[in-house]
C-alpha cells in the first residue's frame, strides 16, 4: 500500500508477521543521518535487502525470543539507510542497542533503537476515568452560574492572599463572586491568612494554572475546610499535580476528583445564563462570565487564565514562558493573538518572578552549559544539575539529546525516575490529541525513549551516577530536600565537580550555593549504603509477606562546605529557567497593552525594584500583589 504522508512517500511491508513502514526522502534527524552515511560510505558497506535486514535482526544469534517479545514494529529510511526499532525493551540489557554498529555493519542499515512506551501512563489513565463525564464536570459550574446571572458583578478587587517566590494564591472578587487564582501555601501562618481573608466556604471557583506545589499545594487544605468550589484546570495539571507530589495514594487529590472541571487551550468555559440584550458589549453570544484556558509555555499542561467579567477583561499569566522548549509550545503565539484579536485586556496579573534579571539568549545558555559540563567530565568530575522535574529536566535532557546524536559518545546522563513518568503523561495527552504529535514522536526518538539517558532508579545507578564522570539532573531545583541533597553531599565537597542551579533560588540551600558561601551548609541525605541494605531487608520482608507499610525515609543530616564549582557565579546571566525575564516581562505587556499590569511571584522587595525600572518604559500603571492588600480594579 502506497500514500503519501508528511510529504514523504510511504508504502507498507510485513516481515516475519512484523510491520514494517518504508518512508523514502530524508529523516529529520540531520546530525545521525550524516554520521551514519559517512560510516557507511568511509567502509564500502553495502546496503542489504530491507526484508534480509529485518530477518537479521528477528533472528539475532540466542536472542531470537527476547528480540521478538520486545521489538513492536520498523520504521525503515531506506535513502538514510536508518532502520528504526520500535521496542519496549530495556534499554541497559538490550541486545540490539549494543551491538547496534556491529548490525549496521553486516546489514548496511544502522538500527535505530526507541525504547517507546506506547503504553498510556497510569496516572492519566486513572485521571481520564475519573473525569470522563465531563457533562457532570460542568453541572458543577451551576450554583456559581446561577450567581453570575443574579448579581452584579462590580466592584472588582484582587486580593493577594499569598504572592512570594514560592507561595502564590490571588483572591479575584468580582461583586459577591470570589474566584480564587491557584492555591500554592503550606504553612500555618497562610492559612490562617486566608481564613482571615474568606470564609473559605464562600469559594465559588478555584482556577488552577498548573501543577507546580507553589500554585496547588492548598487544595486539600482548602477542601478539607469546607470549599465546595469547582476546580478549573488541565487534564495534564491533574495528571501532574498527581505525579509531582509524589503521593502514591490518589485519594488525596480527591478534590479535583470531586471538583475538577477540564479547562482545554483556547475553549471558552461558559458561566451563567446567556447575557440580556442591552449587556452584549459589542461580542455578540456570551455569559456573563467566560474563562479561557490559554497556553502559558511554562510546564507540560500550563495554562493562562483569560477572564471576562461581564465584558471586564481581567489575564492571569500563572507562571509563564514566552519559547517553546519540548515538548511544550511557548506562549509568545498566545500573546501575539491577543494583540492581533485586539482583546483589550483591562488587567494583567503577572509572573514576575524572574523579571529581576536579564538573561542571555537560550543558544548561548545551552552553549555554555555543554561546554562547561564536557570541561568537567574530560577531568573526571561530576555534573550536578538541580532541576524540576516536570518543567526544566525535560528541556536539559533533550539539550544533551541533540548535543549527542550517538548515545555511545556521551558522558552517561542520569536523571530522576519522575523525568520519565512525566514525558509518560505528556505523551498519553498529546498522543490522543493531536496526529502531528503522533506523527512527529513516533518517527523521531524522543530523548525519554533514548538509551542516553538513564533512570536513578537503582542503588546501582545511583551508585555509579555519583562514583563516576556523569551528568546528574536531580531534583528539585533549589536544593531543598531530597532526592539531590544525596547527590549534593557526595558530590558538593569536591572542586573537581560542577553545580548548576537553575530557576529561582529561595531560602534554602540553593541560595547560599548562588551566592557562592563557602560557610557549611546543612545537608538531609539518604547515606546511600544504608538504602542499600534497607532495600535487601524489604526484599526479604516482601518475600515472607510481612511487609506492611513503608517506613520513613531513614536520613542522616549533617553540614557540608560546598568546595564544587559554582556554574552560577561564572555565567550568572546563563541561568536556565522557565519564567519570562526583564526582557520577556517588558515584550509581554508591550504587546498586550493593558490598561493596568500587577506583577505578583516575586518577593515584595524586587517587585519594587522591578516597578522602579520598569514604569518609565511602560506607561501604563504597574501595580504590586503585597500579601493582604487589596487592589481595586473596577469601581
Ligand atoms: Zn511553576
Ligand atoms: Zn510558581
Amino acid at each position: 500500500m502506497a500514500g503519501l504522508c508528511m510529504g514523504k512517500k510511504v508504502e507498507r511491508i510485513e516481515v516475519e508477521g512484523f510491520s514494517c513502514e518504508v518512508r523514502y526522502g530524508v529523516t529529520s534527524r540531520v546530525r545521525q543521518r550524516l554520521t551514519v552515511l559517512d560510516h557507511f560510505w568511509r567502509d564500502f558497506i553495502d546496503q542489504k535487502p530491507l526484508k534480509e535486514a529485518i530477518n537479521f535482526i528477528l533472528n539475532l544469534k540466542g536472542f531470537e525470543d527476547y528480540v521478538r517479545e520486545s521489538v513492536k514494529e520498523f520504521v525503515a529510511y531506506p535513502d538514510d539507510r536508518i532502520l528504526i526499532i520500535r521496542s519496549v525493551g530495556d534499554p541497559e540489557k538490550d541486545v540490539i542497542f549494543q551491538r547496534r554498529w556491529k548490525i549496521a555493519k553486516y546489514i548496511g542499515w544502522f538500527p535505530h533503537i526507541t525504547f517507546l512506551n506506547l503504553e498510556e501512563s497510569e496516572i492519566s489513565a486513572y485521571v481520564n476515568k475519573e473525569i470522563s463525564d465531563i457533562e457532570k464536570r460542568k453541572e458543577l459550574l451551576g450554583k456559581i452560574g446561577e450567581k453570575v446571572s443574579s448579581y452584579s458583578m462590580t466592584p472588582i478587587t484582587v486580593e493577594p492572599i499569598m504572592s512570594s517566590p514560592s507561595k502564590n494564591s490571588l483572591l479575584l472578587k468580582a461583586g459577591e463572586i470570589n474566584i480564587l487564582l491557584d492555591c500554592g501555601f503550606d504553612e500555618e501562618k497562610a492559612k490562617e491568612m486566608i481564613k482571615e481573608t474568606i470564609n473559605i466556604g464562600d469559594i465559588d471557583l478555584v482556577l488552577v494554572s498548573h501543577a507546580h506545589l507553589d500554585h496547588i499545594y492548598a487544595l486539600k487544605f482548602l477542601f478539607d475546610e469546607g470549599c465546595q468550589a469547582p476546580i478549573i484546570a488541565t487534564p495534564m495539571s491533574v495528571d501532574l499535580a498527581i505525579l509531582g507530589s509524589g503521593f502514591k495514594d490518589y485519594s488525596i487529590f480527591e478534590p479535583f476528583f470531586r471538583y475538577f472541571v477540564p479547562a482545554f487551550y483556547d475553549e471558552k468555559i461558559q458561566i451563567g445564563g446567556t447575557k440580556k440584550e442591552e449587556e452584549k458589549e459589542g461580542e455578540g453570544e456570551g455569559t456573563p462570565l467566560e474563562i479561557t484556558a490559554l497556553k502559558a509555555g511554562h510546564i507540560p499542561g500550563s495554562a493562562m487564565f483569560l477572564l471576562n467579567l461581564n465584558g471586564f477583561k481581567v489575564l492571569y499569566t500563572g507562571d509563564y514562558y514566552l519559547l517553546d522548549h519540548f515538548p511544550v509550545d511557548g506562549s509568545l503565539q498566545t500573546i501575539n493573538r491577543i494583540k492581533e484579536e485586539r482583546k483589550e485586556i483591562d488587567v494583567l496579573i503577572l509572573d514576575a518572578s524572574f523579571a529581576h534579571k536579564s538573561t542571555a539568549p537560550k543558544d548561548e545558555i545551552k552553549k555554555a552549559l555543554l561546554e562547561e559540563a564536557e570541561r568537567i567530565i574530560k577531568r573526571k568530575g561530576n555534573v550536578l544539575i538541580g532541576a524540576d522535574s516536570l518543567g526544566l529536566s525535560l528541556d536539559l535532557i533533550t539539550t544533551f539529546f541533540d548535543h549527542y546524536p550517538d548515545p555511545s559518545k556521551s558522558p552517561p546522563i542520569y536523571a530522576e525516575p519522575i523525568v520519565f513518568e512525566c514525558m509518560k503523561c505528556v505523551k498519553s495527552r498529546l498522543l490522543s490529541i493531536s496526529k502531528g504529535f503522533q506523527e512527529k514522536i513516533l518517527d523521531e526518538p524522543d530523548p525519554f525513549s533514548s538509551p542516553l539517558v538513564r533512570e536513578l532508579k537503582t542503588t546501582d545507578n545511583l551508585i555509579n551516577a555519583i562514583t563516576s564522570p556523569s551528568i546528574i539532573i536531580s531534583e528539585p531545583n533549589n536544593f531543598s530536600n531530597l532526592p539531590i541533597m544525596t547527590f549534593l553531599f557526595y558530590l558538593g565537597t569536591d572542586e573537581k565537580n560542577l553545580i548548576v542551579l537553575t530557576g529561582m533560588q529561595k531560602k534554602e540551600p540553593g541560595t547560599l550555593i548562588e551566592q557562592g558561601k563557602t560557610e557549611k551548609i546543612t545537608v538531609k541525605y539518604t547515606p546511600l549504603a544504608l538504602k542499600k541494605l534497607k532495600m535487601k531487608k524489604e526484599k526479604k520482608k516482601k518475600e515472607s509477606r510481612k511487609g506492611e507499610g513503608a517506613e520513613e525515609e531513614e536520613l542522616e543530616i549533617t553540614t557540608i562546605d560546598i568546595k564544587a564549582q559554582i556554574f552560577n557565579l561564572k555565567h550568572s546571566d546563563k541561568i536556565t529557567n522557565l519564567h519570562p525575564d526583564k526582557d520577556q516581562v517588558i515584550n509581554t505587556i508591550k504587546t498586550i497593552n493593558p490598561r493596568k499590569t500587577i506583577f505578583f511571584h516575586n518577593s515584595y522587595e524586587n517587585l519594587e525594584k522591578i516597578k522602579t525600572e520598569m514604569e518609565p518604559i511602560i506607561k501604563d500603571p504597574i501595580l504590586i500583589a503585597k500579601t493582604k492588600t487589596q487592589i481595586a480594579l473596577k469601581e
